[in-house]
């Protein structure tokens, strides 16, 4: 540990260093790569326990946060008084049941077996936290939800787990939330930064954190076969002025100004997953599940490029289950990008018909918002790069919502009178903004016309196929009106739809009545393009369940650590093949927490 001055040696930084200077080099208790989420609960437990830390990120101040900033806010919580108070019964034992059936975690985890041994135990620790003191911990922080429960992945596969355990029979997955338990937090993403960033900068004061940006690892220091320190390029300054956010998220130069070395009793890494790399992406996706597209969108800003896992490997780290994501099938691009490629995901009600780009409607279960993965897994093997959502316009204003921080400016901005929109007729002011300007968003007053400019816009984009065929879609939407009319109907979407509604909250907020599309009072019929977009990296550095990073043999790296997206999560793979969502910001908080304070005890 190091004694007591801040640093044994502070470098002194200046905004116009000449290019490629080394700086004087830096000791400190602990290097924290990453000033994300995961990089914050790391850094403010350990300084909350007397360490001393440097936190780099190779980003500037104004993407302080990383994508924390830019989520929902969603959190998987389980039996908090929000569910309870909209009539849900959820237990920790029907909430882990439900998150092996979706993680599907390789025969042998459950007995400490084999590479997902240690992702298992850190799931089960974390459906711990959710059901436990994850809401108590950030209460008392000052966080706060929005008390109506949202119901993501509902899954829609037969439920039963064969007997002696192992894969299910069938589908070959059981996914899904069995009940609600998404919590958005009143303020969203910024909202749950906003304790941690605070105490970051409480421990600047006290001359325990040295938060520095435009520092970027390149390479992790190794002494004996241990790792003893980073390897640090100074990139030049970002200029801000003008950009949208105040230049949060916006694309940084990666020009080399300086270089430093900053020795550690141990190193995090925090860097979050590979969501921007589309060629890594690409590389590493599931070939049985055929390929992504090469037209897709970026969920995540262009920090979140996964380059520091490969920079790790260097060292000695093993990485695992890089074949799984969580991407989305649902995405649409922004009509004010911030990033490259920058798409947003519509997080759907479960109305729309899915049809494929040949005009095909997707299989049961996969209805809007049942199985993320499955859907997405579908587009892949056909070789597309879109779906379609066919709705019309009163489906689209009762059931479409937006992911992300700023496309919800009433929960980020906790304006209640805007938030009352919500319950009124329309759409509300983002949605309806895309309604109006996005060129994916297709309207026509019969299914025939619509398929003809849904083939227009294909035909329009450049290494883009697929082909709707008006009589098709014609007879598609006549039929799927015809379940509907019937006042019950044997069409598997058509019964879940009606279902949902048994939620209340999905009757106030977020599932139309069911209706005919062709209902003329109900508006155009509307097709939306979807396009992939990519968001989270469910594997990565294979970790023990403290955090500290392992190598291929099973054995520990000294004095290397990782927490967040980084570390899948929690122990290289937290999620196994699917996620529940809400899981990744509380996987950034459970990492956060169990390392920082394992790490700190361990100095
Ligand atoms: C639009 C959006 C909506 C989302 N909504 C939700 C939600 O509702 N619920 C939920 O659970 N999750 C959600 N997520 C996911 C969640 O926000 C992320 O998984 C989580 O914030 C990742 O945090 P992290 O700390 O692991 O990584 P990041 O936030 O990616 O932070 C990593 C940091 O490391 C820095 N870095 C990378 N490499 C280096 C290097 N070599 N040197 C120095 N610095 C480096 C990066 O600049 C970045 O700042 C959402 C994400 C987005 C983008």
């Amino acid at each position: 540990m190091c004694p007591a001055p801040l640093l044994c040696h502070t470098s002194v930084m200046s905004a116009d260093a000449s290019p490629a200077v080394a700086r004087p080099g830096t000791t400190t208790d602990v290097v924290v790569i990453g000033a994300g989420l995961s990089g914050l609960v790391t850094a403010t437990e350990l300084t909350a326990a007397g360490r001393r830390v440097v936190l780099l990120d190779q980003e500037p101040e104004a993407s302080f946060g990383g994508q924390a900033w830019w989520s929902f806010g969603g959190l998987f919580l389980v039996g908090s008084p929000e569910q309870r108070a909209m009539g849900v019964h959820d237990s920790p034992e029907l909430a882990w049941s439900d998150w092996q059936d979706s993680a599907q975690f390789s025969p042998g985890a459950e007995r400490g077996e084999g590479p997902d041994r240690h992702g298992y135990a850190w799931a089960h620790r974390f459906v711990e936290f959710a059901a436990g003191d994850m809401r108590s911990w950030l209460h008392a922080r000052g966080v706060r939800w929005f008390p109506l429960v949202q119901w993501a992945e509902r899954g829609g596969y037969t439920v039963g787990r064969r007997s002696g355990g192992g894969r299910p029979e069938g589908d070959g997955t059981q996914h899904g939330n069995s009940v609600p338990r998404f919590h958005v937090t009143w303020g969203t993403g910024p909202a749950i930064l906003r304790p941690f960033v605070a105490a970051a900068r409480a421990a600047q004061d006290a001359g325990l954190l040295d938060l520095r940006f435009r520092r970027r690892v390149a390479g992790l220091t190794t002494t004996d076969g241990a790792v003893t320190g980073v390897r640090v390029e100074v990139l030049a300054d970002h200029p801000t002025d003008g950009l949208p956010f105040g230049g949060r998220g916006s694309p940084s130069n990666r020009d080399v100004v300086g270089t430093e070395e900053i020795t550690a009793g141990a190193v995090v890494v925090a860097t979050g997953g590979i969501g921007a790399n589309h060629d890594l992406a690409r590389a590493h996706w599931d070939p049985e599940a055929g390929t992504l597209p090469d037209r897709m969108l970026s969920g995540v800003p262009d920090s979140t490029d996964g380059l520091m896992l490969s920079t790790a490997a260097d060292a000695g780290a093993a990485l695992v289950h890089e074949e799984r994501m969580w991407h989305y099938p649902e995405g649409i691009a922004n009509h004010s990008p911030v990033w490259t490629n920058h798409g947003i995901r519509i997080l759907p009600g479960p109305s729309s018909l899915w049809l494929d780009a040949d005009g095909g409607r997707l299989p049961a279960p996969l209805f809007p918002g049942f199985d993320a993965l499955g859907a997405l897994q579908h587009v892949t093997r056909r070789g597309d790069d879109h779906s379609w959502f066919v709705l019309n316009k009163a489906i689209m204003e009762s059931e479409f919502a937006l992911s992300g921080s700023e496309q919800n400016p009433d929960l980020t901005g906790k304006d209640v009178k805007l938030l009352a929109q919500r319950v009124l007729p329309g759409a509300v002011g983002p949605v309806a903004r895309f309604a109006a300007e996005s060129p994916e968003f297709v309207w026509a007053e019969t299914p025939e016309e619509l398929a003809g400019r849904m083939n227009a816009l294909v035909d329009a984009t450049p290494g883009s196929r697929g082909h709707v065929d008006p009589d098709d879609l014609a007879r598609v939407v006549a039929q799927r009106d015809a379940q509907v009319s019937s006042g019950l109907g044997k069409d598997p979407q058509v019964v879940a739809t009606r279902a949902t509604r048994d939620y209340r909250v999905d009757k106030l907020i977020r599932v139309a009545k069911p209706r005919p599309l062709t209902t003329p009072k109900d508006g155009p019929l509307l097709a939306v393009r979807l396009s992939v977009l990519t968001r989270k990296t469910l594997g990565g550095l294979w970790c023990d369940p403290s955090g500290r990073v392992l190598q291929a043999d099973g054995s520990v790296l000294a004095g290397l650590w990782a927490v967040g997206e980084a570390a899948g999560f929690g122990g290289g793979g937290v999620h196994g093949h699917r996620a529940l969502e809400g899981t990744f910001l509380g996987g950034c908080l459970h990492t956060g927490r169990v390392t920082g304070r394992a790490l700190a005890a361990s100095l």
